[in-house]
């Protein structure tokens, strides 16, 4: 059943205030600060006057527009949510914790997806729409609520294609930066896209420092297109040009993230193409083996594969790193998120 939307997630602390008619602008403050603190009722907000308080709370039962239905976690620490969003759409996001312990939020932009890329699974969805900027820092705080700590990096890796959906997301990105809050800086952000050459040139003009990573997953112009439609419009030329301008504006080194399929995208041809397209780019391809999904036609490269395509990179300089995929039991692994609930309950 459809409900009306309530977040006061992702408002500055002006928008608050107005939002629920506060009579003092420090009181919209002062809300602000406790949700960036992960408070989860008004009831919580213990600087806030009683009566206000109980006021608020009968107003406003709940803080978050979305809710969890299922919370899965894996051996290696990975933990995946099902949201139920307040329209009924359903979104996946994911908590990773690396080596070290360091936890990161890998989260949705948007309900499904229309870049139809191939090899991922949310690319089997049609999109079913963009995600409001609350609905993108609810998984946040809903992630952070079950994080054994301090979450200190945010991806915007999960369902759906930041770039498409770039207002929400630079508001979120706003409201995960700002020093009175979060606090989270733009270099522990990263914004993934599989391409979208109007939103890097829009990412460029707003000036937005994140890290950018680019789902390259092969530099042939051909397979690209049968693999990923986004380079019918935007072909690799036309890519790279963005990208320089992107890393002029920017300053920062960028990703490729190179999604090894077998038979596909790791022969040594592969190898020489990757290595031209990546000259002169201040680029580290992030080599991912394939997440094997029973919707999907492709399969994982072996490890004598992978270590063939590895040893062809070295040989011409290409620098990379392979990315362990976690979570992959749970299906919160790159290219695994779906968003359907009737599996997860
Ligand atoms: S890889 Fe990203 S852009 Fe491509 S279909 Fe999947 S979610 Fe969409």
């Amino acid at each position: 059943m459809t409900q009306e939307a309530f977040s006061l997630f992702a408002k500055t602390p002006a928008e608050i205030t107005s939002a629920l008619g506060l009579e003092k602008a420090f009181q919209g403050r002062q809300v602000y600060r406790w949700l960036t603190k992960g408070a989860v009722s008004f009831s919580s907000m213990t600087d806030l006057p009683a009566v206000l308080r109980e006021k608020l709370c009968a107003e406003h039962p709940s803080l978050f527009s979305s809710s969890v239905v299922t919370s899965q976690t894996d051996d290696d620490g990975s933990a995946k949510l099902t949201l139920r969003l307040y329209d009924g759409n359903v979104v996946e996001c994911v908590l990773l914790t690396d080596r070290e312990g360091e936890l990161t939020a890998c989260l949705s932009s948007q309900a499904g997806c229309a870049m139809g890329c191939r090899f991922c699974r949310t690319g089997t969805l049609k999109l079913k729409r963009n995600l409001e900027a609350f609905e993108i820092i609810e998984q946040f705080m809903h992630l952070q609520a079950v994080a054994p700590g301090k979450i200190g990096h945010v991806v915007f890796m999960g369902m759906g294609e930041p770039l498409a959906n770039i207002d929400n997301v630079i508001r979120a990105i706003s409201f995960l930066h700002d020093p009175e809050g979060l606090n989270l800086s733009h270099r522990r952000i990263t914004v993934s896209t599989c391409g979208l050459v109007p939103g890097i040139n829009a990412l460029a003009a707003r000036k937005v420092p994140v890290k950018l990573a680019v789902s390259l997953v092969t530099a042939d112009d051909g397979k690209r297109s049968a693999l990923m439609p986004v380079n019918r419009a935007y072909p690799l030329s036309t890519l790279r040009e963005a990208l320089v301008r992107f890393q002029k504006v920017s300053g920062r080194r960028f990703t490729f993230e190179y999604c090894m399929i077998r038979g596909q995208n790791i022969d040594e041809k592969d190898a020489d193409k990757l290595s031209r397209f990546c000259r002169g780019l201040e680029v580290i391809v992030n080599l991912i083996p394939f997440n094997p999904c029973p919707e999907l036609p492709f399969e994982t490269p072996t490890d004598q594969e992978i270590r063939r395509f590895t040893d062809a990179l070295r040989q011409r300089n290409v620098e990379y790193t392979i990315r362990i995929s976690r979570g992959r039991s749970i299906k919160g692994a790159c290219g695994q998120l779906a968003g359907k609930l009737e599996e997860n309950v």
